[in-house]
């Protein structure tokens, strides 16, 4: 399978070759130049199939001509080494909960799938350089993608983020682990750190001297395994419930990763009637929907930080995918709600149900809950577990949350930290002084 770029169909690559670009050279975002869909029957059998099965399946699908099967069983089992639940809230709504990996963020899926192909290509060379993974990081990214990155031979990670701009256990997660993972603490704001990674990319002379990439939802290889989810989900689905009809997905949006996979999904013959995405005050792809613009502006804070998006990376590729608004607006419904909102629903639903959500997976619960109609089945994606967020969970039921040892585990860590100065030179010559 070849991958083209957003911005330049005539311009397409191996697997390889844009999983260790990260970027296209024009600036665009890779994608399949075709999206296999994988037969009715299989679909309709996954009930009886655990998910690394279902995911190697679908891999296989997918990948299958770019990748060793061999290969491709080993990664996908090393990957998905932990439950992905269904948790039913109601007759019709269930949530799906993508957070018990190491880092208790939806991303690590797709952070631990990208780790161990890069690690795969290496293998293939083991005499070239190192592969240097770049990640500006407001929060949740760095853990992810450090975490599954860790002891991976022949890869290195930078995390890059703002001083002062991430939680105590957020910096814990990615600074505690040394290694192959460097942390480095920015003098500036999240969006210096961003500025920084993409003029590494830019930079012709440094390209030729270190193997650079991207370790964002930019990257093609985080999003590839985040189609698993949504097999799973129906596979879940069908074992519950058995005449499920086609089903409706809601999930937190900030840079549209999750969302481009759902699409990606359902092309690849997941019964999904509609996708649902929802966005905190930072809501550039609802007002997409509303009025067929896309104008990014800069982020604001807010109780789902996550969600802070100013200009969400992966809209080209949903656009590529989709084709027009039109066809945007016939599959995806957007919702975007205030922090206090937020704060609302998660009372709410612990008030109701007994089920504590974290702000994130709040935003996706309240939006399905508005767009669901009375015989349609939805999943919302649950993509942080609440004790991430335990302050803002707390004030919100009246009640702690307990701390999983998982998390317990980073804080105790002794922590490596280099501070660097904002402004590209900064990098460029941490980076050079250190390969
Ligand atoms: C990254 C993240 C999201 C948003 O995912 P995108 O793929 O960027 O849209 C939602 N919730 C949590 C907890 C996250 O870490």
């Amino acid at each position: 399978m070849k991958y083209y770029s957003t911005h330049n169909k005539n311009i397409s690559v191996s697997l390889a070759e844009a999983v260790l670009k990260g970027p296209a050279p024009d600036g665009g975002l890779f994608l399949p130049e075709k999206i296999v869909k994988l037969p009715r029957a299989f679909i309709m059998n996954m009930a009886g199939m655990s998910l690394p099965e279902i995911g190697y399946a679908v891999a296989n699908f997918a990948l299958g001509g770019d990748v060793d099967s061999g290969v491709l069983h080993d990664i996908v089992y090393d990957t998905l080494n932990f439950p992905i639940p269904l948790h039913r809230i109601d007759e019709h709504r269930y949530t799906l909960e993508l957070f018990h990996g190491p880092t208790m963020a939806y991303k690590d899926v797709g952070a631990r799938f990208m780790a161990r192909l890069l690690a795969y290509y290496h293998s293939l060379h083991p005499h070239t350089s190192t592969v240097n993974v770049l990640v500006p990081s407001s929060g949740d990214t760095g853990g992810a993608v450090a975490n599954g990155f860790f002891n991976v031979p022949g890869v290195h990670v930078y995390v890059l983020y703002p001083q002062d701009g991430v939680s105590y256990i957020q910096e814990a997660q990615f600074a505690s682990l040394g290694g192959n993972v460097t942390a480095l603490e920015v003098k500036g704001t999240f969006d210096d750190c961003k500025h920084m990674v993409e003029q590494a990319f830019m930079d012709e002379e440094l390209n030729e001297q270190m193997v650079l990439t991207s370790g964002t939802s930019i990257n093609v290889a985080r999003l590839l395994p985040q189609t698993f989810y949504y097999f799973h989900a129906y596979a879940q689905l069908l074992k519950d419930n058995k005449d499920a009809n086609d089903i409706v997905v809601s999930i937190p949006s900030a840079n549209l990763g999750n969302l481009a996979s759902g699409v990606m999904a359902r092309a690849m013959g997941v019964p999904i009637k509609r996708l649902v995405s929802v966005e905190n005050v930072n809501n550039i792809f609802y007002h997409y929907l509303q009025t067929g613009q896309f104008i990014p502006r800069p982020s604001v804070y807010s109780i789902a930080p996550a969600l802070d998006a100013g200009n969400p990376t992966n809209f080209a590729r949903i656009a590529a995918l989709l084709g027009s608004v039109d066809n945007v607006r016939q599959l995806i419904h957007g919702y975007s709600y205030s922090d206090e909102e937020i704060m609302h629903t998660i009372a709410q639903v612990h008030e109701q149900f007994g089920y504590v959500f974290d702000p994130h997976s709040a935003i996706a619960w309240r939006g399905l809950t508005e767009d669901l109609q009375p015989d349609e089945t939805g999943i919302s994606l649950a993509t942080a577990h609440p004790a991430k967020f335990s302050e803002t969970v707390e004030s919100a039921i009246g009640e702690n949350v307990e701390m999983p040892l998982q998390l317990v585990r980073f804080l105790r860590g002794t922590r490596h930290v280099t501070p660097i100065n904002s402004g590209y030179n900064a990098l460029r010559n941490y980076l050079l002084a250190h390969q």
